[in-house]
């Protein structure tokens, strides 16, 4: 046969639960066509001896947002058999962005998880206002990985409200027009939306970010363009009363992630870690 590529020798974890197996894997026309002891060679022959073969994972909470820029492969994730990634979690994204708010979501973005803001100030062609042209862009950087975005709500507001998104209330006007912006984006390429409310989540200047304090009936308003458009919301440090209003108002589909349960993932798994001492 003849196979584009043999993967030989592998511990084959397929995905559905099934007890794996030590089996090829031969592929044609990008597409797998058989599995088991594979006759011939392959144009392309990849000795998995030792290790183990899978469906690609995919990783739904990652803020690759500005490495992709200088690291289109989205390394380490993709060593580690990622093959699709979400970016544009926890409300913090480049776009929407006027031009002349760009150093704004930049320091953001550094002070929310690190990442130098030089870095993403050069490293990122910041060619684009909305989100769509985000995703062009990143799509011009052909990522050695399948790539999604959400559509982050501090750069949402502050794109609509500017300096008042920090700390004021946004007016039905205003409102009404984040839910718009959200509904282009997600019409334009975007998964979804993305929100935080964890407070310690701060600008350089100190204030938490934009949408931390945002009323309910906001983000009800933008989950009614999200959830009809099958797309998904996701939230930081949000509480289990707005999850609800949030997940009741529109139906649709929700990511929550919480620091107390990685917090007691992260001791659980230390607590595991054998003593050498
Ligand atoms: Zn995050």
């Amino acid at each position: 046969m003849g196979y584009d590529i043999a993967i030989r020798g592998g511990t084959l974890v397929d995905g559905t639960g099934s007890t794996p197996v030590r089996a090829d894997v031969g592929i044609e026309n990008g597409l797998i066509t058989a599995i088991g002891d594979l006759e011939g060679t392959a144009r392309r022959e990849i000795d998995a001896d030792g290790l183990t073969v899978t469906p690609g994972f995919v990783d739904i909470h990652t803020h690759l947002d500005a490495q992709i820029g200088w690291d289109p492969d989205c390394t380490p994730v993709s060593w580690h058999g990622v093959t699709t990634a979400l970016l544009g979690n926890c409300g913090v994204t480049f776009a929407p962005c006027h031009p002349r708010d760009k150093e704004l979501l930049a320091g953001m973005m550094e002070t929310v998880e690190d990442i130098p803001r030089h870095a993403i100030l050069s490293g990122l062609p910041w060619s684009w206002e909305d989100y769509g042209g985000y995703l062009d862009a990143i799509e011009r950087l052909r990522p050695g990985i399948n790539v999604a975005g959400l559509v982050g709500h501090s750069a949402v507001r502050f794109y609509v409200m500017g300096e008042r998104a920090v700390e004021e209330q946004a007016s039905a006007v205003e409102r009404a027009e984040m839910a718009a912006v959200v509904a282009r984006s997600i019409d334009r390429g975007a998964a979804g939306f993305s929100t935080n409310r964890f407070a310690p989540h701060k600008l350089r200047d100190g204030r938490s970010i934009p949408g931390t304090f945002a009323d309910a009936a906001e983000l009800v308003e933008i989950a009614k363009v999200v959830a009809p458009r099958g797309a998904l919301m996701q939230a930081v440090g949000a509480d289990n009363t707005i999850l609800r209003t949030i997940a009741d108002a529109a139906g649709g589909r929700l990511l929550a992630a919480g620091f107390a349960v990685f917090l007691r993932a992260a001791f659980f798994a230390m607590a595991q870690l054998p003593d050498h001492g």
